[in-house]
């Protein structure tokens, strides 16, 4: 079954039985277990990012209201 490879975005192949995922373009071979766990990394990194942006500009608003 073809899905996206998580490092390269190129075309990976996974397991039909979800044992292992393998992209050829960057020799990406790891279990399902290990492509989950890049996933939300990787996830979890993006909505870090995204939450202190929001943090941020939550706060920098506060702040900005509160000296008015
Ligand atoms: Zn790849």
């Amino acid at each position: 079954m073809k899905i996206k490879c998580p490092k390269c975005n190129d075309i990976a192949e996974m397991g039909d039985d979800f044992s292992y995922v393998k992209c050829s373009k960057c020799s990406l071979d790891m279990t399902y277990g290990e492509y989950v766990r890049f996933l939300t990394l990787k996830d979890a990194r993006y909505s870090d990012i995204l939450g202190d942006y929001a943090n941020d500009t939550n706060g920098n608003a506060a702040g900005t209201l509160d000296d008015w």
